[in-house]
C-alpha cells in the first residue's frame, strides 16, 4: 500500500494527514501530489469528492514557507461555503507545520478580513470577486505568490467570473506553480488552463467514468404532485442522510414547510445569510437533521461526507448541475444513491445525464428500493428532543413498565389490525441480511430474550447491516436494554432507538 509518505510528503504534513483519518492516498492523490510536489503545473479533471482539495494543499504545503508577511499561495473557489471548506482543511493539514490559511468571501465584512490578512497569512483562499477587490483595493499583495490554484474552474466560468480570474491571473507573479482543477474538460476550460499554464500535467481523472462507482442511480417517473408522497417515502426508508435538490428557492422553502413536520430537516439557499448558512451546513455535517433541502448554488463545494442519498427533486437542465449533485454522495469510500423525480416533459434528461456518467440510470419505483442504512456517528440531541429518557431502566425493570393495557388497536374497514402508530417506537438493530437475518429470525430475537409476546413488534424492515423494527413505546426501554446484553451467534447485538421517532419504511412488512 502506497502511503503519503512514498509520495513526498514531508512528515509534518503526513502527521496531520495521519490525525484526520487519511490510512491512504486517493487515486488523485497518488497520481498528482509527486509531480505538484516537483514543480509542475498541474490540469486535472476532478470532482468534489476525489481528495482533490487534499491533493493541491499537500503540494502548496509542501512547497512553501511558513510564517510569510505576504501571502506565498493563493486558491481561488467559485463560492463562499467551498472557500471556507478549503481554509479548513488548509489549518488542519498545517497544524505541525504551522503555516496559515486566511479565507476571504464576499457577504461578510471586508474590513474584518484585510485586518487578518495585514497580521500576515502564508495562504488565501478566497472567491474571486473578493480577491479582485481586495487586489484593486491594494489590501492584497500577489508579489510574493509562488503558488495558484483555481478549483472548481468550470463553475467559477459557469457563475461568470472569467473577467475576475483574468484580473488576478493576470496580476500574479509569471514565476509561480498554477494548479487548475475542474469537474469537467470543457473548450473553454482547456482554452484558459493553456493560457496560464506551462506544460502542465494533465490528468482526465474519470474521463470515462465521471462519477463514482459508488453511487447507484436511480430515476421515478412521477407528475408533479406525486413528487412530495414519493419522497417522504424515500425518506423513511432506513432514514437516510439526504440532500435533496430543488430549482428554486421558493420551491426549497414550499418543500422545507411540507417536511419539517415529521423529518429532522433544514432549508438552505442563497437568500439566507452567511452565517446562517454556515450553521446549517455544521449541523448537517454533526448529523443534527437528517435531510437538507438546498438550490444548486446554496449546495455548491458543500463538503459533507456519508450523505446516503442524493434527491432531485426536480431535474437539472444541464448534465454538468446533474454530476455535481449526485457527486455529494458516494464519496469516500461509502456507497450511495442518487435518485432524480422525472415528469413526462422532463424523461429526455437522462440519456444526457447517462451520457455525461457514463452509466446506466435505472428506473425504479419507491417501493423497489432497499433501505437505506446510516452508519455515522450522531450528535447525541438534546434532551428535551428525545423520545424518551436517556438513562436505562434498571434490568427487568422495563418489564414493570408494560401497561396491563396495550394502546387501542383499531380495526380497519378489511378487518385487519393496524397500530397506533403514534405509540409506537423505531428501534435500530445491527443485524441484517449480511448476517443472514430475515424478519423471522428477529421476531424470534427480540421474543426470546424479552419474554414479551409478539404483538409488542410492528413492523420489522431489513437492511443490509442493519435493520428497524417497530416496538409498544411502553417496552422500547426494556427492549433495547434486554436485547443490547444478548448475540446474535458469535456477534454482540446492539440495540438503540432509529435516529427518527416515526418514520419508518412504507414498505415494511
Ligand atoms: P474533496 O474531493 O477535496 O472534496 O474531498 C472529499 C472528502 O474526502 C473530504 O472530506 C476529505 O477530507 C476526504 N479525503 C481527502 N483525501 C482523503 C484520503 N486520502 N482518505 C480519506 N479521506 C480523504
Amino acid at each position: 500500500m502506497v502511503d503519503f509518505r512514498d509520495l513526498g510528503v514531508g512528515l509534518s504534513i503526513a502527521d496531520a494527514i495521519g490525525e484526520m483519518g487519511w490510512t491512504e492516498p486517493t487515486p488523485v492523490q497518488e497520481a498528482v501530489i509527486p509531480s505538484g510536489l516537483g514543480g509542475r503545473d498541474i490540469f486535472a479533471q476532478a470532482q468534489t469528492g476525489t481528495g482533490k482539495t487534499g491533493t493541491y494543499a499537500a503540494i502548496v504545503l509542501g512547497r512553501i514557507k511558513s510564517g510569510s508577511r505576504s501571502p506565498s499561495a493563493i486558491v481561488l473557489a467559485p463560492t463562499r461555503e467551498l472557500a471556507v471548506q478549503i481554509d479548513l482543511e488548509m489549518k488542519k493539514l498545517s497544524k505541525y507545520s504551522k503555516h496559515r490559511s486566511l479565507a476571504v468571501y464576499g457577504g461578510a465584512s471586508i474590513s474584518d478580513q484585510i485586518y487578518r490578512l495585514r497580521r500576515g497569512t502564508d495562504i488565501v483562499v478566497g472567491t474571486p470577486g473578493r480577491v479582485k477587490d481586495m487586489i484593486e483595493r491594494g489590501v492584497l499583495d500577489l508579489s510574493s505568490i509562488r503558488e495558484a490554484v483555481l478549483d472548481e474552474a468550470d463553475r467559477m466560468l459557469d457563475m461568470g467570473f472569467a473577467e475576475e480570474l483574468n484580473f488576478i491571473i493576470g496580476s500574479l507573479p509569471a514565476d509561480r506553480q498554477t494548479m487548475l482543477f475542474s469537474a469537467t474538460m470543457s473548450d473553454s476550460i482547456t482554452g484558459m488552463a493553456m493560457k496560464m499554464m506551462d506544460d502542465p500535467l494533465k490528468l482526465m481523472v474519470s474521463k470515462d467514468e465521471p462519477c463514482s462507482d459508488l453511487t447507484a442511480q436511480y430515476f421515478i417517473p412521477v407528475s408533479r404532485s406525486g413528487k412530495m408522497e414519493r419522497l417522504q417515502m424515500i425518506l423513511r426508508n432506513g432514514n437516510p442522510k439526504t440532500i435533496v435538490f430543488c430549482q428554486t428557492k421558493k420551491m426549497v422553502d414550499d418543500l422545507y414547510n411540507g417536511l419539517c413536520r415529521d423529518f429532522r430537516a433544514e432549508a438552505m439557499h442563497g437568500d439566507m445569510p452567511q452565517g446562517k448558512r454556515e450553521k446549517v451546513i455544521r449541523n448537517f455535517r454533526d448529523n443534527r437533521f437528517d435531510v437538507l433541502i438546498a438550490t444548486d448554488v446554496a449546495a455548491r463545494g458543500l463538503d459533507v461526507n456519508n450523505i446516503d442519498c442524493v434527491v432531485n427533486y426536480d431535474v437539472p437542465s444541464d448534465p454538468e448541475t446533474y454530476l455535481h449533485r449526485i457527486g455529494r454522495t458516494g464519496r469516500a469510500g461509502k456507497e450511495g444513491t442518487a435518485i432524480s423525480f422525472v415528469t413526462k416533459y422532463e424523461d429526455h434528461r437522462i440519456g444526457m445525464y447517462e451520457q455525461a456518467t457514463g452509466k446506466k440510470i435505472t428506473k425504479i419505483r419507491v417501493d423497489q428500493l432497499e433501505p437505506m442504512e446510516r452508519v455515522r456517528t450522531e450528535v447525541p440531541a438534546r434532551a428535551e428532543e428525545r423520545p424518551f429518557r436517556a438513562e436505562r431502566p434498571q434490568r427487568g425493570a422495563g418489564r414493570d413498565r408494560i401497561p396491563a393495557e396495550r394502546p387501542a388497536r383499531v380495526g380497519n374497514q378489511d378487518g385487519k389490525k393496524f397500530r397506533d402508530k403514534d405509540a409506537m417506537f423505531i428501534l435500530q438493530v445491527n443485524l441484517g441480511k449480511n448476517d443472514g437475518v430475515g424478519r423471522m429470525q428477529i421476531t424470534d430475537l427480540i421474543k426470546k430474550n424479552t419474554k414479551l409476546n409478539r404483538d409488542i413488534i410492528g413492523r420489522i424492515g431489513l437492511g443490509k447491516t442493519c435493520s428497524y423494527f417497530e416496538v409498544d413505546g411502553d417496552s422500547a426501554e426494556y427492549v433495547i436494554d434486554t436485547l443490547s446484553d444478548c448475540r446474535y451467534g458469535s456477534k454482540k447485538v446492539c440495540v438503540q432507538m432509529a435516529p427518527q421517532k416515526k418514520h419508518y419504511a412504507e414498505n415494511a412488512a
